[in-house]
């Protein structure tokens, strides 16, 4: 990986969004915002095979044309578009993963979604399966996207077994998912949702996992935080998810800042 990436820790006073989504044509005034809002980095996720290779260039233009931010970018099928011939398509997925491209990190979001169900259960459970192997193959990161399946998604994972990184993005479990995610060396990634008035579960994890496995995220431009809510969410608002986790840590922001880049160089061997 670049050596621009990895920033000297005792120097890092930045936020890192571990997973945001940026669209093509304004990913360089959004990055540009981030900046100015002291978030140097930034994950760009992809939810498709067939937007895959345009993620990856996104994030690469990010890092080259906003100096001082880096851009690091995970590319998978999410659980919604699993059972779709082209957007689920795992072939062509691997094919763009097995290039190598530079700034690829993570493999995902991929998991399950037995909430919305938009794929049928199986399909979503099969194309999960896959992309953890696409995942152990490759090297790279998993990025989970789970809701309303947590023991489908353990028993998808024991099953194919838990690649060496993984990330639950958006984390909406409790205490008790989140022990079993943490018991097996995963990070969890806590989003604007924590500053939401009805959020107590999502509060209380993010209290509760240990300083070197959090992570923070927009998810933009969906789950915008307080006082932005409404508006479209932006990674420049990562932010106002890194204050109130860092006030229900009781810890200060410095020392929270820190710990995040940390841990998202490391989630993401970057
Ligand atoms: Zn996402």
């Amino acid at each position: 990986m670049d050596s621009n990436i990895v920033q000297d820790p005792a120097e890092a006073r930045y936020w890192f969004d571990s997973h945001c989504h940026l669209d093509p044509i304004t990913c360089q005034d959004v990055a540009q915002f981030a900046k100015e809002n002291s978030v140097l980095g930034m994950v760009v996720v992809g939810t498709d095979a067939q937007s895959s290779r345009s993620v990856i260039e996104v994030a690469n233009r990010v890092s080259h044309s906003v100096p001082g931010v880096v851009a690091l970018s995970s590319i998978g099928v999410h659980p919604h578009e699993a059972a779709d011939p082209q957007k689920g398509d795992l072939a062509l997925l691997e094919t763009v993963v097995a290039t190598r491209p530079k700034g690829l990190v993570g493999l995902g979001e991929c998991g399950l979604d037995y909430y919305y169900e938009f794929s049928p259960r199986l399909v979503q459970i099969e194309s999960f399966a896959k992309q953890i192997e696409i995942a152990k193959k490759y090297d790279l990161t998993l990025v989970i996207h789970t809701r309303d399946a947590w023991d489908d998604a353990f028993s998808v994972l024991d099953e194919a077994g838990w690649p060496d990184r993984v990330v639950f993005h958006c984390f909406v479990g409790g205490i008790a998912e989140a022990r079993r995610v943490l018991d097996k060396g995963s990070y969890i990634s806590i989003s604007g949702i924590v500053t939401f008035k009805n959020s107590a579960e999502v509060k209380e994890v993010a209290a509760f996992v240990p300083t070197e496995r959090i992570l923070i995220e927009t998810d933009s431009p969906y789950l915008t935080p307080v006082p932005h809510r409404g508006k479209p969410n932006t990674p420049g608002y990562v932010s106002f998810v890194g204050n109130e986790v860092a006030k229900l840590r009781n810890c200060d922001t410095s020392h929270l800042q820190r710990a995040i880049w940390e841990n998202t160089l490391r989630a993401f061997n970057a």
